[in-house]
């Protein structure tokens, strides 16, 4: 893990990249922001978190640092005991943390539920939506510190690599970090809260026909999973939804609950 500060004194704030290791685009912002001379009026955290991961260009070496926080100092596995060390480092920080995914190339938010920090920070950054997890998805990040996850576009792309230099900016912005006048332009967000799993069978080969945050209605054939068509119970919005992206889930349906 690689701590740095911007500025002087005990920070308020924190970005952290790379919590998982391929998702280059949070360690390619920390860089740029550190190689970048920046004028600070707060002190800000900026922390490369599983550079081990990182070398190699796997999501993690042990075991998935964002499924163990709190962590755990003894533990067997490097991210467990990782996922310690790194709270620690940004405990009584608010905090951006950047991640990227394989479903959905536009940037967008996660936060536990929304509350003054989603309203503080969100509608300053360049998201189409904000996800909330409700405590949803067990040991996280967003349940244990004051934090919204960005996903800055496509895993290893150039555009999310942009993506994740911008949205740090804004938060620092938002975050009254970076001295001197700031764009304060704000959009409205529509937010979606998870509500279920959609599992998926590690042994079979799935294709995934709806885009996500876009409605699939009550019937609708959203998937095949070889040669299967797997249709819609229920209507709800496709959330992180690959083929791809996890072993053992497709994904996650959604609630549409309002705008920020
Ligand atoms: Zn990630």
């Amino acid at each position: 893990m690689r701590v740095e500060q911007l500025g002087e004194g005990e920070p308020n704030f924190a970005v952290v990249g790379s919590i998982h290791g391929d998702e280059p685009c949070g360690a390619h912002a920390i860089e740029t922001l550190l190689d970048a001379d920046l004028s600070i009026d707060r002190p800000v955290k900026l922390i490369i978190a599983n550079e081990r991961a990182l070398d190699r260009n796997v999501r993690y070496t042990e075991t998935d640092l964002n499924r163990v926080f709190p962590g755990d100092p003894d533990a067997d596995a490097y991210e467990t005991r990782l996922a310690h060390e790194l709270l620690k480092e940004i405990r009584g920080c608010t905090t951006l943390s950047l991640h990227s995914t394989q479903s959905y190339s536009r940037p967008f938010a996660i936060v536990d539920e929304t509350g003054p920090l989603a309203e503080t920070i969100c509608p300053h950054l360049s998201i189409d939506v904000l996800v909330e997890t409700g405590g949803f998805v067990k040991n996280t990040l967003v349940g244990y510190v004051d934090v919204v996850e960005v996903e800055c576009g496509m895993q290893g792309s150039q555009q999310a690599a942009e993506n994740a230099v911008e949205l740090v900016q804004e938060f620092l912005g938002a975050a009254g970090v970076l001295s001197g006048p700031v764009e304060t332009e704000t959009s409205t967000v529509p937010i979606y809260q998870l509500q279920r799993q959609i599992p998926k069978d590690p042994e079979s080969s799935y294709a995934v026909h709806v885009e996500n945050f876009e409605r699939v209605d009550a019937g609708a054939p959203y998937a095949t999973s070889d040669e299967t068509e797997i249709r819609a119970e229920e209507p709800f919005y496709p959330v992180l939804m690959s083929s791809q992206g996890y072993e053992r889930q497709l994904g996650y349906a959604a609630d549409r609950s309002g705008t920020l």
